[in-house]
């Protein structure tokens, strides 16, 4: 069975973008991903200004300066100091010709229109060049960025007011089983409420770059599977299908997709999650997940999302899963486990570091450890961990 790691890097380049762009305003544009490298227009800042409240002086060797008047941020007068003149000048305002140096307000006294100053100045001090940040035809965002809240901000910095982004990636989720019944409906016996969809929706809903679509329930029937995942296929850059994927008699996901695409991968050496899968109908790019809930939200978290991001025009190094390092606050030894474990864990700090300790509820069905959980805990196959080692951590939201 295929290690993790080497599966995630093996879907997302399969997983390359499927939308076409479109131009937004920068308004509706957070959450979504840049298509084409945003330039600087002009550098920044575009002119020279002040960083502080205080002084504008020329002649740093003076004594003293001659008041002769005040630059606010936003003031368009030109001022032009000679040898011995300040003016009162403001956070953001442009800087007088001949200046040598702003003085801070709070490093200064002032009588009768004369400034003096508690501190010697140095050239240039509290004083922001015109293109100190960045200069004009510089690369702020590159193509296949994920525009923030702070991508927005720079792009409006240069005057941005419609950007060009890809368009949002539709996918449809479906889940498969007999007993899963919607949560507004009477159970009968035997039959339990469907978590995993309103879950998965839920993620997928945080993120503006995805339309999501409701599939339902399909139930345990090869010919309802293939008829429903055919027709989504026509209408959705990408199918999810969570349940149905290990290998009884009533998992029918694979060989439905078999029947009507291709899988390209099935199964990877991982707990909880083992039974993930992904291939394609046509153009159509499908994930399959695993029915267990923990199961489902772990490889969706690690390797579905990433891969429908990347679907999504975003560049493959950002749609990778956050990561961090802590130190075991436990040990494992002998560790027999043959696959990566996906650990259920609290994260504290201590004078060490930040430590990470797993918690109880580890089955795969038990979603309510998975709520408890801080962090997954990356615990390497058939490696024994030792107290106080660095492991990676998967920050849970
Ligand atoms: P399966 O992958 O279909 O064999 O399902 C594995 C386990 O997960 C079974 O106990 C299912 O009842 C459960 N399961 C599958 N799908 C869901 C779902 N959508 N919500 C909650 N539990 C599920
Ligand atoms: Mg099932």
């Amino acid at each position: 069975m295929m290690d993790f790691y080497q599966g995630q890097e093996i879907l997302l380049q399969q997983s390359t973008c499927m939308v076409d762009t479109e131009i937004v305003a920068l308004d509706l544009a957070a959450g979504r991903i840049l298509a084409q490298p945003l330039i600087a227009v002009a550098d920044a800042p575009s002119f020279d200004n002040s960083a502080m409240d205080g002084y504008a002086i020329c002649g740093l060797d003076c004594p003293q300066w001659q008041l002769m008047g005040t630059m606010a941020a936003g003031d368009s007068q030109q001022i032009s100091l000679q040898h011995g003149q300040a003016v009162r000048i403001y956070t953001g305002a442009a800087i007088p010709e001949h200046t040598d140096a702003v003085i801070m307000q709070e490093h200064t006294s002032v009588n009768d229109n004369v400034v003096t100053s508690t501190h010697t100045p140095i050239a240039g001090d509290n004083i922001r060049r015109q293109g100190e940040e960045l200069r004009q035809g510089a690369i702020l965002l590159n193509k296949g960025a994920l525009l923030n809240a702070q991508a927005i901000g720079l792009a409006a910095s240069q005057g941005v007011s419609q950007i060009e982004v890809y368009q949002k990636l539709r996918v449809t989720v479906f889940t498969t089983g007999d007993e899963l019944v919607n949560a507004s409906t009477a159970l009968h016996q035997h039959q339990i409420y469907d978590s995993n969809r309103p879950m998965l929706l839920a993620c997928l809903r945080e993120h503006a770059l995805i339309d999501t679509i409701d599939g339902g329930i399909l139930p345990d029937n090869l010919d309802i599977i293939i008829q429903t995942l055919a027709q989504a296929a026509k209408t959705s850059h990408s199918i999810i299908i969570c349940g149905g994927a290990s290998v009884g008699d009533r998992d029918l996901v694979k060989p439905s997709l078999q029947q009507l695409g291709e899988i390209e991968h099935w199964k990877l050496a991982i707990k909880p999650g083992k039974p993930f899968g992904w291939g394609k109908i046509q153009h159509c790019r499908v994930l399959l997940l695993p029915g267990n809930p923990v199961a489902s939200f772990v490889t969706f978290m690690l390797l579905g999302l990433p891969a429908l991001q990347t679907a999504a025009g975003r560049h493959i190094l950002q749609a990778l899963p956050e990561c961090f390092q802590a130190r075991a606050a436990f040990s494992i030894s002998p560790n027999r486990q043959k696959r990566r474990e996906f650990v259920r864990a609290s994260i504290h700090f201590s004078n060490n570091g930040p430590e990470v300790k797993p918690l109880g509820k580890q089955g795969s069905h038990m979603l309510s450890g998975c709520v408890e959980a801080q962090v997954l805990i990356d615990i390497p196959p058939l490696t024994n961990i030792e107290h106080g080692q660095w492991l990676t951590i998967y920050p849970l939201k």
